[in-house]
């Protein structure tokens, strides 16, 4: 058991450094100011047990931020997916045409979608600046507790592990399949 729990946890370790390293490249290619990565915040060892659904959740995910960036005029450029043993995400770059657009106000569109889409709680966004090697921006508001909700930020329930990780799994899987059968009831 501990082996086969070490081995998971090496596993989820080597993707999540694939997928960085991935999201490093697409940063350092000529001409790109930003970063947008879409993850979700998937509790315990099981990152991608629902992967189609999963995938699903961050590629719509992914496409808000560009609709978001279309509506704001700021240019973005090569789109990449992915997923792993660390669950699915995915990147946008945002190329110089994003203009005059301070990076606050990347992150502050990326956090729009995190506290008002439907999917928002299940979902990650970072803004990574790429000329300042690669350093993710701070949030501005901590993200509630997906089971406590309001003004309860996630980070103090999972340091006083308040939630069992199964119990947050559950919130979580239920509020994306809620989601998409909502979506193909219209
Ligand atoms: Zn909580």
């Amino acid at each position: 058991m501990a082996a086969e729990a070490s081995e998971i946890i090496t596993r989820v370790l080597n993707s999540r450094e694939a997928r960085w390293n991935e999201v490093r490249t697409l940063a350092k290619t000529q001409g790109v100011r930003a970063i947008v990565t879409v993850s979700l915040n998937i509790p315990g060892p099981g990152k991608n047990g629902k992967a189609a659904l999963y995938w699903m959740a961050v590629s719509e995910g992914i496409r808000e931020l560009i609709d978001a960036a279309k509506k704001k005029g700021w240019n973005t450029g090569t789109t990449i997916r992915n997923a792993g043993p660390a669950g699915s995400w995915a990147a946008v770059a945002l190329v110089p045409e994003i203009g005059a657009a301070p990076l606050p106000e990347i992150k502050k569109a990326a956090e729009g979608i995190e506290l008002n889409h439907p999917l928002g709680r299940a979902l990650d966004l970072d803004v990574i600046d790429s000329l300042n090697d690669c350093t993710p921006l701070e949030r501005v508001r901590k993200r509630p507790c997906i089971i406590c909700g309001g003004e309860t930020p996630a980070f103090v329930c999972a340091r006083e592990k308040r939630h069992d990780w199964s119990d947050v799994l559950e919130r979580m899987d239920s509020l994306i399949v809620a989601h998409f059968e909502k979506k193909m009831r219209v």
